[in-house]
């Protein structure tokens, strides 16, 4: 049985590997309700300076290449980065970085991800929204987009390791590893922002489509 920082260095393992790959499997995966969420972050009020967390291989950062006058991209592999880097986005920073380890070194408008609050485990929830808490500008919001427990349907099968939940993730030469996933329930994530001074908003995404993701955003709770 591995420990959670165990599972989260075999996750980090598995995206460096799966870097090249995830191109196509990204494009595949999101396309088809892209366009929802492009709406939805135009409409938003992204601009200025903006931190993206774990951009993968840069699926989202050309569009807020776009929108802001600079964008901060942090992911801890360096393999993804490189893919991000061909992009040859000319407003983008790259930094190599374990999230959960990183210290914001400045501070920005907007924290924006996608497909990566599935892969902190609980008990590095608390310590992550802090980090974010330091990343933001005074009247700063942290935009994000996940799966929902629907979304799981239509892949893998959930187990829990070291009391954490998890789901197996293949190469195409069939090399397994094992990730965090948690399929977080939207009331019951706003409800746990809330107790730590966070309010958030959180936008279906497709639902009619049958796919469960779900756009958030949080602003810390005025008093
Ligand atoms: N946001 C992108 C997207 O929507 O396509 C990529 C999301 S991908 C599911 C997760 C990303 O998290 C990968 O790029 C991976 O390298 C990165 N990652 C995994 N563990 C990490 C860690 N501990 N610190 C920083 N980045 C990490």
């Amino acid at each position: 049985m591995r420990d959670v920082d165990q599972l989260l260095d075999e996750q980090q393992r598995f995206y460096s590997a799966k870097s090249e790959e995830y191109v196509d499997w990204i494009r595949n995966y999101m396309d088809p309700v892209r366009p929802h969420i492009e709406k939805l972050v135009h409409a938003s009020p992204l601009s200025g300076s903006i931190v993206e967390l774990a951009p993968g291989t840069g699926y989202w950062t050309e569009t807020l290449s776009d929108l802001a006058h600079d964008v901060t991209a942090v992911d801890g592999s360096r393999e993804m980065l490189d893919i991000v880097a061909r992009r040859k986005l000319p407003n983008v920073t790259l930094v190599q970085a374990d999230l959960f380890a990183w210290q914001p070194d400045r501070k920005w408008d907007y924290v924006f991800f996608v497909h990566w609050l599935a892969h902190v485990p609980i008990e590095k929830l608390p310590g992550f929204w802090k980090t974010l808490d330091q990343a933001l500008k005074p009247g700063g919001q942290v935009i994000f987009v996940d799966v929902t427990a629907e979304e799981q349907a239509i892949e893998e099968d959930v187990g829990v390791e070291s009391s954490v939940p998890v789901v197996t993730r293949s190469l195409d030469d069939g090399q397994k590893f094992t990730v965090v996933k948690t399929y977080w329930d939207p009331d019951e994530l706003i409800s746990l922002l809330s107790s730590w001074g966070w309010t958030a908003t959180a936008t279906p995404v497709a639902r009619n489509e049958g796919r469960g993701f779900v756009y958030y955003t949080v602003e810390r709770t005025r008093d």
